[in-house]
């Protein structure tokens, strides 16, 4: 292992400066969810230009390139869009300018999540120089939209077909401080809607004030605090009441319309339905203790079914439409279900196996605070997925945004080890499984 660590570390620092050129170049081309597609043509170019097979852009507007034709299918995936900068007069440096100084890469997306996208490119074609990945098939996917709606533009990809066969693993290259990643907290996004019946303010008991009606049930939301579920390895899950806004058709018109969303964070065993059907409890619970409510909506004939306390509250989660820059639609619910692979699962430990190659020491394991696309390839696709990537989560969304050069040459070194040993890996644990029949 050590004759194989020193080629493929020899191949990743010569080709640093490459990595870099590459990294800078994505850093100045702005890519914000939706608008990816100058940058997807600038790795397109540069997978084409190292030898990469089957290179190009999907429907969605994912660029791909393949490595291998093994039968163990990997899909290493890095998400091209960023979020904005914010007010960049907070920034030290000018965030799209690709700042390189002291061994660190600066700007915007450079933690979060170019930097991963141009080491695997890189791992790519060093494993072609040393004939590394022979069991594998690997698909390198920079992927859209991540940062509006995590997993979409990967799991319709999978879906689809657009990155092949379904693979047998997904290794996200979201920063994780080059340890091992096996997943994080899900979360939904709940839109809570209280109708009233509409009046003129200067008097209103003629009517039902959808606001009024909203507030206990606000309250509610709240005390299901209390309620949420721990995990000993993601964490408690949260709920937080984000935004409240009325519909009426003036300031002198009492509104007949009052929506909230609620951020719910799902731990390990919570799921969306459950944390809406939590809601609807707590809101007939919270309307079912105030007087002259529903008095109030039957007194004004109201004849939409919205008589009882449970009809006038209504739970449904918030959607995605947005399209990609390809003009490709999504319509999904804001729904990223919680994801974790156990520790000793053979892709887990074939990322260890990897990173201790690489690291020469063992990989730290661990979980994401924020959510990845592995909420599509775990969560809902039930591939194993693990995380391995450069740079740290809390230089992720920040002004601080950067990646060092030494995570960069790991990283690239990592990405060009782990097919060949979670091929081997999937192919003892197979014989293994057999043996036990
Ligand atoms: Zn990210």
């Amino acid at each position: 292992m050590t004759e194989l660590r020193a080629k493929v570390m020899e191949r990743a620092e010569a080709y640093l400066d490459d990595v870099v050129r590459f990294l800078r170049d994505l850093i100045r081309i702005q890519s914000r969810s939706g608008q990816e597609g100058e940058a997807m043509r600038r790795i397109e170019r540069e997978m084409k230009a190292l030898g990469l097979a089957n290179v190009g852009i999907d429907p969605i507007g994912n660029v791909v390139g393949w490595v291998g034709s093994g039968p163990y299918r990997i899909l290493y995936d890095s998400h091209i869009d960023t979020v904005g900068v914010g007010d960049e007069a907070a920034w030290p440096h000018d965030p799209y300018e690709g700042k390189f100084e002291n061994g660190i890469v600066y700007g915007r997306g450079a933690s979060d999540n170019k930097a991963a996208i141009a080491c695997m490119v890189y791992a790519g074609k060093i494993m072609m120089e040393l004939g590394l990945g022979a069991g594998a098939s690997l698909c390198i996917a920079g992927v859209v939209q991540e940062e509006d709606c995590d997993g979409w533009a990967v799991g319709e990809a999978i879906a689809r077909g657009f990155f092949g066969e379904r693979p047998h693993c997904v290794v996200l290259g979201e920063c994780t401080n080059l340890g091992i990643n096996r997943g994080h907290r899900g979360r939904c996004e709940i839109l809570v809607t209280a109708r009233g019946v509409s009046c003129h303010a200067s008097a209103p008991s003629r009517g039902v004030n959808a606001i009024y009606r909203m507030l206990p049930v606000v309250e509610g939301i709240r005390r299901l605090e209390a309620e949420v579920a721990d995990d000993p390895f993601l964490g408690p899950g949260t709920i937080a009441v984000t935004k409240i806004e009325s519909v009426s058709g003036s300031l002198n018109v009492v509104p007949d319309l009052c929506r909230a969303v609620v951020d719910r964070r799902m731990t390990l065993g919570e799921t969306a339905a459950q944390a809406m059907e939590d809601i609807r409890r707590a809101s007939r619970e919270a309307l079912a203790g105030v007087a002259g409510v529903d008095a109030g909506a039957g007194a004004a004939g109201d004849t939409g079914g919205s008589g009882g306390s449970g009809d006038a509250i209504q739970v449904e989660l918030l959607r995605y439409t947005e399209r990609s820059w390809t003009g490709y639609r999504a319509d999904v619910e804001k729904d990223y279900p919680t994801w974790v692979l156990e520790e000793d699962h053979p892709v887990v430990q074939a990322g260890v196996e990897a990173a201790r190659i690489v690291l020469g020491r063992e990989p730290a394991i661990g979980r994401w605070d924020f959510s990845t696309d592995g909420v599509a390839t775990m969560g809902r696709h039930k591939i194993p997925t693990i995380g391995f990537g450069p740079s740290e989560e809390r230089f992720a969304h920040t002004v601080q945004d950067q990646v060092r050069v030494e995570h960069l040459v790991a990283a690239t070194a990592f990405y060009a080890i782990f097919p060949d040993v979670a091929a081997r890996m999937a192919g003892d644990a197979g014989s293994g499984a057999k043996a036990d029949r």
